[in-house]
């Protein structure tokens, strides 16, 4: 059986204290664990403050980056091991922002989660084509790629701290979703490329959450679909009444 995740991804947004406020929100009203797992990455400068607010709560925290050497001269880079000692136990790789506009190829991808692993963290893998690529028929190919490269040296026994996000670029902050039929097509196919490149017994246990303009009226269909998992929601995270409508509706679902 496979917990949902509802996972905020703040991006660059929220000051010091809004971030305080909107996660000392969601330990209010989400501080004990329920059937639904939750989970905010703020950004990296927050992240010791916000580690102190969701403490002793059922909200886990994520980073929403880390690079891939433990340490050493790479100036303005976090570590994994900086996350994990921050008080994150997860961090989001692969958001197609970070390969679209900074630099993250398949291949680097690939060492920062090897990396992650490596520091003790749980990932969140993200993957998704672009409207291009979906019109040119590319998505599964598309989809293969990126997962494989980010899985290239990562073996099973660590992939139980792995979940995967299937964020088509196309319906990123754009207010476009993907139908519950294409979410579902695109999380079969890579639970079945989990298949393949571990065995049938990872694929079913492994999660793989849906995001791009996931919002509290959309949240409760596609998380009825049996390959979603969760979601991966961005702007509608950034405000406490929103996400946790979506955390509502992903209880019921
Ligand atoms: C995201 O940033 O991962 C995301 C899905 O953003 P939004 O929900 O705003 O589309």
């Amino acid at each position: 059986m496979r917990r949902i995740l509802v996972a905020g991804n703040w991006k660059m947004n929220t000051g010091r204290a809004e971030a305080i406020e909107l996660a000392s929100g969601l330990v209010e009203q989400h501080g004990t664990a329920g059937p639904v797992d939750v989970m905010i990455a703020p950004p990296f400068v927050w992240l010791d403050t916000i580690a102190a607010v969701v403490r002793g709560s059922a909200v886990q925290l994520a980073a929403q980056n880390a690079w891939c050497e433990p340490s050493g001269a790479f100036t303005g880079e976090v570590s994994a091991e900086m996350v994990a000692g921050v008080g994150c136990g997860w961090v989001i790789l692969g958001h197609s922002e970070r390969r679209q506009l900074l630099g993250d190829t398949d291949e680097l991808v690939g060492r920062k989660v090897t990396a992650a692993f490596s520091a003790g963290l749980e990932v969140i893998l993200c993957v998704g084509e672009t409207r291009e690529q979906r019109e040119a028929d590319e998505t599964d190919v598309v989809l293969t790629r990126q997962l494989l490269a980010g899985l290239e040296s990562v073996d099973a026994g660590v992939v139980d701290r792995l979940v995967v996000a299937y964020e088509p670029v196309w319906a990123i902050g754009t207010g476009l979703t993907a139908t519950t039929v294409q979410a579902e097509s695109a999380h079969a196919h890579l639970r079945n490329q989990l298949a393949v490149r571990y065995n049938s017994n990872v694929a079913e246990a492994t999660r793989i959450l849906y995001g791009g303009s996931v919002k509290p009226d959309n949240a409760a269909d596609l998380m009825s679909q049996p390959n979603v998992d969760g979601a991966l929601v961005g702007g509608a995270s950034l405000s406490a009444e929103s996400f946790l409508a979506i955390i509502e509706a992903a209880s019921g679902a």
